[in-house]
């Protein structure tokens, strides 16, 4: 981590298979990394390595291949726990992915701890997964969710969040960057709010978790989670950070092998943290593979990462916004490299097939996020994301593409 290796965006690709193939007889330009990153090499092999060398079920083996996938299975949790600053390995949670972890947040701490007329606060840039589960829980206790209004351009209104908050506020669930349109919420000044209520904390990090340096215990969010596939890892693994005093407080979220202690048919005791939410056998091989993940991340170095996003982002923005007619939604100065955007009198979904035929992958639509939609009164955008190996040259392509296809659009 302290010496990264030097970045060089053509050696970096080169990492990435998929990105020397061909979509529709063109060079693939791909621009979907909020949806899901591609991935290194090493993940790739690392994951062949696994099941071709020693897979097997893990702690509870005493042979040589259980203890081989043991180690390496915890191996990861350390990994993720220098990744985001968590000050013990066992406040982080295997899940499969972002939503199950604040599925398990809502359920586990919720059923246990919230009582009818007790508030929940989201905000307007919500992602389903920070949604559904709240209105979930919220309608089974009888508890309110209350909703951080924003401006036009997506930028929260922390004058309202705060009067928002009073002593029947339990629980604040945050984005800490948009997945729509990048914006970076003020999390710092959201969390301390909360806390001086006692309400707690969730950031949904499954977009911050890549771009963002990440110490949870400066930030001091009481959980925090994100996905595996978006930090180029795999799909079907997840984290969930919390604090482990309130961890230790929370009931399961699953019954069944490994998060029990003693099973009679009278009793039960549970595990201690983290095997306490790991019941069944977990997605070992995946959970492995975020290890090189991580390292790829830090052998680059998130700031240098960031630093080459950063231009991308500045000269498409500039690019984008010569184009007639097209209007970016979260123009703001404190986002991550995701841009947003509609064109008067064009739908995302017929851009984006266009797009597709010169090669070209953006993501259109509500981006799981229709409350954000309805509220900037549009049906979708079309949305363009970054990720560590794209090029100024593919926004050329892109740029291109774009007039070409509102030549045939418009
Ligand atoms: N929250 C945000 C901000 C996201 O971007 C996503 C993925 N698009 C999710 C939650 C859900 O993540 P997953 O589908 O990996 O569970």
């Amino acid at each position: 981590m302290s010496n990264p290796t030097s970045y060089d965006v053509a050696t970096l690709r080169n990492l990435f298979p998929i990105l020397h193939r061909k979509v529709k007889g063109k060079d693939l330009v791909y621009l979907d990394n909020a949806a899901t990153s591609q991935k290194p090499i090493q993940v790739i092999d690392a994951l062949v390595h696994y099941y071709t060398h020693y897979n097997a079920n893990i702690h509870r083996g005493l042979h040589t291949l259980a203890d081989e996938a043991t180690a390496a299975y915890e191996a990861a949790r350390v990994a993720v726990q220098q990744f985001i600053g968590a000050a013990f390995h066992e406040e982080i949670i295997f899940t499969k992915g972002t939503t199950e972890s604040i599925n398990i947040v809502a359920r586990s701490w919720g059923s246990a701890f919230l009582q009818r007329g007790d508030e929940i606060i989201i905000s307007s840039l919500e992602h389903h997964a920070n949604i559904v589960p709240w209105q979930m829980i919220a309608e089974e206790k009888g508890a309110i969710l209350k909703v951080i209004p924003m401006d036009d351009n997506g930028v929260l209104d922390m004058g309202a969040y705060s009067n928002m908050l009073s002593e029947k506020t339990k629980f604040v669930s945050i984005i800490h960057v948009s997945n729509a349109l990048g914006i970076i919420n003020p999390v710092e000044e959201i969390i301390a709010l909360a806390h001086e209520k006692n309400a707690l904390v969730l950031l949904d990090g499954a977009q911050s978790c890549v771009h963002l340096d990440i110490d949870v215990k400066k930030l001091d969010c009481d959980f925090y989670v994100f996905s595996g596939h978006k930090i180029y890892g795999p799909t079907g693994v997840g984290v969930l950070y919390g604090k482990r005093e309130l961890l230790e407080k929370m009931p399961p979220f699953l019954g069944g092998g490994e998060m029990i202690k003693e099973v009679t048919f009278e009793k039960t005791t549970y595990n201690e943290l983290p095997f306490k939410f790991e019941a069944g056998t977990p997605n070992i091989a995946d959970v492995i593979v975020l290890k090189p993940a991580i390292d790829f991340i830090n052998n680059y170095g998130k700031a240098n990462i960031r630093a080459h996003e950063e231009e991308l982002l500045a000269y498409a923005t500039s690019k984008l916004k010569e184009i007639e007619g097209l209007k970016i939604i979260g123009d703001v100065q404190n986002k991550i490299s995701v841009i947003s955007f509609v064109i008067e009198g064009v739908h995302p979904q017929d851009l984006a097939i266009l797009l597709d035929n010169q090669g070209i992958a953006v993501r259109t639509g509500h981006h799981c996020a229709q409350p954000l939609m309805q509220r900037l009164g549009i049906v979708g955008t079309t949305r363009v994301s970054f990720a560590a190996y794209n090029t100024l040259a593919e926004i050329e392509v892109l740029i291109a593409a774009l007039h070409k296809s509102l030549k045939m659009l418009r």
